[in-house]
């Protein structure tokens, strides 16, 4: 797959996500030349679907076809555990009842699998950081919906390692954070950086994965006294951003809730 630089854009100053942006119909910086423009362009330039792959009509989407956008799991923070977003049908799951953790509330925008793994896989790892946007306006409404932005001070990305950041050549989480804070009028901080090189949890069983990521984030003493949501792209076991919201915590932060992308539908 082609990587694709993302272009120059204008600072967001939307503060209110339409259920056009929420659902894709929002028509994306799209001015009245561009439906003489789109045709052309396509031809010179063909647009694909970084879900399906099928060519995408116009320029509007955010490099996802509406069909695509329309088709993904959506989770219902209502129905998930309030500390790292299972879906549980609402109550504390059994690992985070065993093991209470340092993220008092936690939304996921998504089920990770189906399209949604596709997208995500498209922005971490094949070159699509143009998705940070769309994607930016989808947790921002999540974040809008379940108030869990409600009386915080600062969005704060969990932040890849350093060696990954600097082989994809952009660091995901801090896009993510970064677009959602735009849209929320939230300043986004890099509060946490990572102490050391760690193997990718993903290349891990669910077991060493606490162990993993154990001291694995050190936290600015800016984050003392703050009300701090962690952004991040994917949970799966929770071991990460349970880790990021320790160190904050430790560093004085007063509360520390999370956003999310995707959430995996059961420990692996
Ligand atoms: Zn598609
Ligand atoms: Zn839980």
């Amino acid at each position: 797959m082609l990587r694709i630089r993302r272009p120059a854009r204008p600072r967001l100053e939307c503060q209110v996500v339409s259920h056009e942006e929420l659902s894709g119909n929002a028509s994306e910086g799209r001015g009245f030349l561009a439906p003489l423009f789109e045709p052309l362009l396509s031809l010179v330039v063909p647009s694909r679907c970084a879900v399906c792959e099928a060519p995408r009509a116009g320029l509007g989407g955010g490099g996802v076809c509406r069909a695509c956008w329309a088709a993904l799991p959506l989770l219902d923070a209502g129905l998930a555990c309030p500390h790292c977003a299972l879906p549980t049908g609402g109550a504390p799951c059994a690992s985070c009842r065993l093991h209470p953790p340092a993220v008092t509330r936690a939304a996921a925008f998504g089920l990770y699998g189906g399209g949604l793994r596709t997208l995500h896989h498209a922005f971490k790892f094949a070159g699509w950081d143009l998705l940070a946007a769309p994607l930016g306006v989808r947790l921002a409404a999540l974040a809008r919906s379940t108030a869990i932005a409600s009386g915080a001070d600062a969005l704060v990305p969990v932040p890849s390692t350093r060696r990954r950041n600097r082989e994809r050549g952009y660091d995901p989480a801090m896009l993510l954070a970064d677009e959602t804070g735009r849209l929320l009028s939230m300043p986004c901080r890099a509060l946490l950086s990572r102490t050391r090189e760690t193997p990718p949890q993903s290349a891990l069983p669910a077991a060493e994965r606490r162990g993993n990521v154990k001291g694995a984030f050190a936290a600015s003493s800016r984050a003392r006294g703050r009300v701090l949501v962690l952004v991040d792209d994917v949970v799966t076991t929770g071991a990460t951003l349970f880790a990021a919201a320790r160190a904050l915590r430790e560093a004085g932060a007063r509360d520390v809730r999370a956003l999310v992308l995707a959430r995996t539908p059961e420990p692996a």
